[in-house]
Parts: structure tokens; C-alpha cells; sequence
């Protein structure tokens, strides 16, 4: 594997990846790699003939400050991960590099989709997700470009944009992987103890009690006993919503096919997201 810090290093190795009609798979990251990662590491493997990955804190989608200061950084273990999963090219790009002085992305109006979920409670943080997404795909120009199903509203967003923009790359979303606690795997899982480990298992419990219980309420009514079930652990709810996948607005009185549970809240300062499917897609 390569490792590449400046932009002249990246598009000079990727010039001879696209002479040779090579596919290069795009694999975007901020680090702190965990499992969940390398699965997407992997397939990308499987369904290209070319792996990047890329390193990048991006500060601009940090609503934020203290989150932003404390996102745990293992730049070593990232990149010995990433090789050992068949990254062939990563790129561990600078701020100045990413963000030169007159920098500017296309306007891409994302409507319920900023004002929604993680939208609502992040204010200006899918602006920062579109702005890097779409510097790393003007930079790379991947064939396909794998993205986690733990940021639910992300992959939304992304395939938004690519589809408003016309871009040429295919989104590949992924399942999301758990420990096998329940815990959905997240970098941020870093930053907490044995003790909050075992208060945010509550999230999955959480997810668990609405797929069980989805013959049995409405959306709506759902909803309310999910909140009080949540309520009944230790974390700190800020949003849970039982959500249209396509539209991601909340459903009421009936389900449709992918409906999805999202869940944001905080164990502690640590605020941890994660979402489940609970109606099978037809
Ligand atoms: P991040 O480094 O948190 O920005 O995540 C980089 C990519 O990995 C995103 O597409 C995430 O959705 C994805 N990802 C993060 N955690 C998981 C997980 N537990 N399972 C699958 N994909 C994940």
C-alpha cells in the first residue's frame, strides 16, 4: 500500500491506476478505523480493481468544537489496518491541501434533508459532508464509493448529491457492522468506558425492542413506547425517529417497506448515532 499526503502524490498515482482502465474503488474516512471500516475496506476490494481510502478529520463537518478536539486520531493503526485489508493507495491529506484559499463546492440544495434527524440537531454539518465527499471525488474519480448504513441520512445526502450534480460514480451502501454486544462499531466508541460501553447497549436494546414490536403499534404509537423504553437506560436521547427511508420523514400511521429507526444520544459527552431497518424492503 501507498501512503500519499499531497494532492500531486495522489493524481500522479492514480494516473497510471486510470491508464491501465484499472476501477478504483473509494473508500472515505476519518479515521480511528475499526471492523466496520475494513468491511467496507474489503468490498471495496471484492468490486473494484483498485482500493483508496482516505484519512481525513474534516473539520468543516464538526458543528461542534469539542467533538472535533477530542476525535480520537490512530493514524499508525489506520494505516497498517488498511494495508493488511487490501487498501492499495491512501491518501492522508492536510487542511491546507483540502481546503486551498477560494475553495468553493457546487450548491447543492439538500431540503428536508438538512432540516431533519441529524440535520436538525447539527446544524451545517451535511454542507461539510458534501463539501469534502465532493473534493475527494473530483480528486479520485472513483468507479464506486462505499458508505456505511450507520450514517443512515449520510448515505442519503451523498446519493442526493450525486444524483443533483449527475456525477459519475455509484454509491455502494453497507451494512453496519456490530460488536457482538449490539454496539454498532464507531470511532467514537473510543473515547468510552467499560461502564458507558454497557449504558449504550441500551441503543441496540432500544432498536431491538422496535423490530420486535413493529406488528403490534402503529408508527406513531411506536414511537412513544420506544421513547419511554429508551428513557428507561441511561443515556441522554436527543432524537429518535421511526422514519420513510427514501423521504426520511417520520412515519405515522402506517408502515411502508425500509421503514428505519434512528437514534442519536449522548452516554456521557459522547454522542453516539445508530439506526436498524425494522420493516423488511419488499
Ligand atoms: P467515519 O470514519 O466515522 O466518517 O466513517 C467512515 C465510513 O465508515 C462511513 O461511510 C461510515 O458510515 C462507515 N462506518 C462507520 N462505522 C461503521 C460500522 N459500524 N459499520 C459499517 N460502516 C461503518
Amino acid at each position: 500500500m501507498k501512503i500519499v499526503h499531497s494532492i500531486e502524490e495522489l493524481t500522479e498515482s492514480l494516473t497510471s491506476v486510470r491508464k491501465e482502465g484499472r476501477s478504483i474503488g473509494f473508500v472515505p474516512t476519518m479515521g480511528a478505523l475499526h471492523e466496520g471500516h475494513m468491511a467496507l475496506v474489503r468490498r471495496a476490494g471484492k468490486e473494484s480493481d483498485f482500493v483508496v481510502a482516505t484519512v481525513y478529520v474534516n473539520p468543516t463537518q464538526f458543528n461542534n468544537q469539542n467533538d472535533l478536539k477530542l476525535y480520537p486520531r490512530t493514524p499508525e493503526n489506520d494505516a497498517r489496518l488498511l494495508e493488511e485489508n487490501g487498501c492499495d493507495l491512501l491518501f492522508f491529506p492536510t487542511t491546507e491541501e483540502m481546503y486551498p484559499a477560494g475553495f468553493t463546492t457546487p450548491n447543492v440544495p439538500l431540503g428536508n434533508l438538512e432540516k431533519l434527524m441529524e440535520g436538525a440537531f447539527r446544524p451545517g454539518h451535511f454542507n461539510g459532508v458534501i463539501q469534502i465527499v465532493y473534493r475527494f471525488f473530483d480528486l479520485i474519480q472513483p468507479d464506486k464509493a462505499f458508505f456505511g448504513l450507520k450514517d443512515f441520512q449520510q448515505v442519503a445526502v451523498i446519493q442526493h448529491m450525486v444524483n443533483f450534480l449527475k456525477l459519475p460514480v455509484n454509491i455502494i451502501p453497507c451494512p453496519t457492522l456490530r460488536e457482538t454486544t449490539g454496539l454498532a462499531m464507531s470511532s467514537r466508541n473510543m473515547r468510552l468506558n467499560d461502564a458507558d460501553k454497557a449504558a449504550a447497549l441500551h441503543i441496540f436494546k432500544t432498536l431491538a425492542f422496535c423490530k420486535e414490536n413493529v406488528e403490534n403499534y402503529s408508527p406513531k404509537a411506536l414511537y412513544h413506547e420506544a421513547v419511554s423504553f429508551f428513557n428507561q437506560g441511561a443515556l441522554k436521547l436527543e432524537y429518535l425517529s421511526i422514519v420513510d427511508p427514501v423521504t426520511l420523514e417520520d412515519l405515522l400511521d402506517s408502515w411502508v417497506p425500509g421503514a428505519t429507526v434512528c437514534i442519536a444520544c449522548f452516554c456521557g459527552d459522547v454522542r453516539l448515532i445508530d439506526n436498524l431497518t425494522i420493516v423488511p424492503y419488499e
